[in-house]
């Protein structure tokens, strides 16, 4: 007999999209009078983008950086060893002939795949590279007030991946500063014919970091720890002309041909990626399972949630398939779980304590089930250089027993 559930989505009484799987509660969601999201506006909006005139823009704003750049760098790009970023140094490099500075905030929270998709991605496409690490004590230290203040494990990495290109793009004096996706693609805050105009300091405040540096003091979090993750001054700012631009504005942007494109041919590694049935995004961290997780106590929808709903619009699923995939991996908690409490010394109680408090108002009344993960993670959840250090002591200790026998 067939479930009566079937194809039905998690929240009962809450507005989802006609179109697509995403539910009111996602932030920043706006509907159309039919019940139609922005971003599956935007999927239509994209196919009538005369995407050859978009390429001639991106030509001549390349060919201006350049000439402007002399013998300086022509762009910064941040680069996380992602799917998103090995394709912008493909098009950045290989297609338009620019020479980047690749830049790296770290999350420190490297997954083995996401590790070697970095340094393969600096071998293949010959970038000169900067990175910034924040120590691992501040890092756990970081996860435990992320939760607290925002709500995510990832605080860190909102705000250090924002903050550091263009710290660097103010020090080295590089003014073009280049993204990925478009922000119209598939984040519900904009669409294409309705694009984010100005992307200043305000920008970054409010959609990117959610919380300023400065609330993160106090406690077990000093004014020194937050140095890294200051964005630089509007005169900084100002005086390099820093101007900010998303690839995917200019051209057709298709995640999945996007990833088998460099998966073949440079070599870029899919993982298991917890909380979700793609392999792709977020492949270089250990931790998207726990942000995911985190936003599913919050707002009723995780990673899966978004991806189904990207392939509902690319007639990949239907509607029904979607809420399943939601269903099936939204509610697994993920063994990065583990991981959080142990550098949190958080217990369960404590934390699911405290994402019942997150969780929005208008869905406190609803149950939100949780389900146990039974299959183990194909990848080891624990940061590699971790990985590293361990396997070496490993090696030690066998060593030695070896020569006391
Ligand atoms: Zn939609």
């Amino acid at each position: 007999m067939k479930d009566p559930n079937y194809g039905k989505p998690t929240m009962e009484g809450v507005q989802y999209c006609i179109r697509c799987c995403i539910p009111a509660t996602q932030e920043g969601v706006k509907f159309d009078e039919m019940g139609i999201c922005q971003a599956c506006q935007s999927s239509e909006q994209k196919i009538h983008i005369n995407w050859v005139e978009k390429e001639k823009e991106l030509r001549r704003i390349f060919q201006e950086a350049k000439d402007k750049a002399g013998s300086n760098y022509d762009c910064i790009v941040g680069i996380s060893g992602g799917k998103d970023s090995t394709f912008q140094l493909h098009v950045l490099t290989k297609v338009y002939g620019m020479k980047p500075l690749a830049v790296t905030h770290s999350h420190n929270w490297f997954s083995e795949t996401g590790w070697y998709n970095l340094m393969n991605s600096l071998e293949k496409f010959n970038v000169d590279h900067i990175m910034f690490t924040p120590n691992r004590d501040l890092v756990n230290r970081l996860a435990k007030k992320s939760l607290e203040g925002i709500g995510d494990t990832c605080w860190h990495c909102h705000a250090g991946g924002s903050a550091f290109p263009l710290q660097v793009a103010v020090k080295f004096n590089i003014p073009l500063v280049v993204y990925g996706e478009s922000i119209a693609e598939a984040s519900g805050r904009s669409s294409y014919k309705n694009p984010l105009m100005k992307f200043d300091l305000d920008y970054f405040e409010r959609v990117s970091i959610k919380k300023n540096p400065k609330d993160m003091i106090g406690g077990t979090v000093t004014e020194k720890d937050m140095k890294p993750f200051f964005l630089p001054t509007l005169e900084e700012f100002q005086r390099v002309g820093v101007t900010l631009m998303h690839l995917g504005d200019y051209i057709f942007w298709d995640d999945e041909r996007q990833m088998e494109f460099i998966r073949d041919h440079y070599g870029w590694r899919e993982t298991e990626i917890e909380g979700t049935y793609k392999g792709y995004k977020s492949a270089e961290c250990i931790m998207p399972g726990m942000h995911d997780f985190t936003n599913y106590l919050k707002r009723g929808y995780g990673r899966s949630t978004y991806q189904a709903s990207v392939d509902v619009r690319n007639g990949l699923l239907s509607r029904e398939e979607g809420f399943e995939l939601s269903k099936k991996f939204d509610q697994e908690i993920p063994e990065s779980l583990e991981y959080y409490l142990k550098i949190t010394g958080m217990t369960h109680e404590e934390f699911y304590e405290l994402m019942k408090k997150k969780r929005l108002d208008e869905i406190k009344h609803i149950e939100l089930p949780v389900v146990q993960k039974t299959r183990k993670n194909k990848e080891r959840i624990l940061p590699y250089p971790e990985q590293l250090v361990e396997r070496e002591e490993q090696r030690r200790k066998a060593e030695q027993s070896k020569n006391e026998k």
